[in-house]
């Protein structure tokens, strides 16, 4: 039976706005030698526009320095329509046509600005702008502020339903956690692409904080794996590099439309990641 190749993807994130660009250039570089299908350029909520110029500025290097489709992540919770508009303008004259749409993480520095509530009144709002591509996020382990996990699926039906075309999961350890929420996706008629966001662990105190920003489940394997290496640096990152190895060769053999690796702009873990999977995802 013929096999679709799933997606690649990775993601990365600007320097700080204080920080030059030409800091995270060469990782860029390193990166995009890889030859993922695209990169995601987040963008940092806590930096006003000027954070959007930055995710604009990295995103059109992607493309023209370095040969990768950039796909610029974009939140909305903290501001206007008019400030919306001009980041698009800004993504069309850069020639970036894919976008993540975000409502964003709240964040008591940045007021919100009651233009835009939700990620999917984004997609509205883009859809009426313009010819852009658009990407969603999506929850396995459903999205912390959701009511219920029957509502946040209803949520992310209606961002399908208003216009992305493809879904990237936030980060979860546990795949079963992922055929779940992938088989109710397909129940309540969700059928874009599902991109499996894979994070790997590379040291004790990435965990601590990603685990407390996102609430995702660690199965015993991962939290024995953390107790058993976290003291060491290098053993750590060994045990995090082939969790992450094992989870997409399961994901992968699952049929899994696409994997989405957050790398931290770290070359060297993306470069061991990619070694291993690039025959089992058909490379
Ligand atoms: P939404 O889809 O709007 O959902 C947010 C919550 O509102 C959910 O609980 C949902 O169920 C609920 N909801 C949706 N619609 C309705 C409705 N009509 N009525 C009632 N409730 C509703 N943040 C950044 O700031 N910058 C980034 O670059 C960034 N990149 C990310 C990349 C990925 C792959 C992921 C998974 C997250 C990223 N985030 C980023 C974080 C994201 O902004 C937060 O997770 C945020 O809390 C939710 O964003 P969303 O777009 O999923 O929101």
């Amino acid at each position: 039976m013929e096999q679709t190749r799933p997606i690649y993807s990775f993601e990365v994130f600007p320097p700080k706005p204080t920080t030059p660009v030409e800091a995270v250039t060469s990782a860029f570089a390193e990166l995009s030698a890889l030859k993922p299908d695209f990169i995601s350029v987040t963008y940092g909520a806590g930096g006003g526009l000027n954070g959007g110029r930055l995710t604009c500025e990295l995103a059109a290097r992607l493309k023209n320095e370095f040969g990768i489709k950039p796909v610029a992540h974009l939140p909305c919770i903290s501001y206007t329509k008019e400030e919306i508009a001009s980041v698009l303008e800004d993504f069309r004259a850069h020639g970036i046509t894919d976008i993540l749409a975000l409502r964003g993480d709240r964040n008591p520095d940045m007021p919100e600005k009651n233009d835009f509530h939700y990620a999917s009144e984004l997609i509205d709002f883009i859809r009426q702008r313009g010819d852009f591509e658009l990407y969603a996020a999506c929850y396995p382990e459903v999205h912390p502020e959701a009511r219920t996990a029957a509502d946040d699926l209803r949520h992310l039906k209606e961002k399908v339903d208003k216009g992305a075309t493809h879904l990237i999961s936030q980060l979860f350890f546990d795949n079963a956690s992922f055929y779940d929420f992938r088989e109710k996706c397909d129940i309540i008629g969700i059928n874009v692409p599902i991109e499996a966001g894979i994070m790997p662990v590379v040291n004790a105190a990435q965990i601590q904080r990603m685990v407390s920003l996102c609430g995702a489940s660690l199965p015993r394997k991962f939290t024995v794996m953390m107790q058993r290496f976290g003291h060491s640096p290098e053993a750590i990152r060994d045990a995090g590099i082939a969790y992450a190895i094992d989870q997409i060769v399961d994901l992968a053999a699952n049929g899994v439309d696409g994997i989405h690796l957050y790398t931290m702009n770290n070359p060297l873990v993306a470069r061991r990641i990619t070694e291993a999977v690039s025959g089992i995802l058909g490379r």
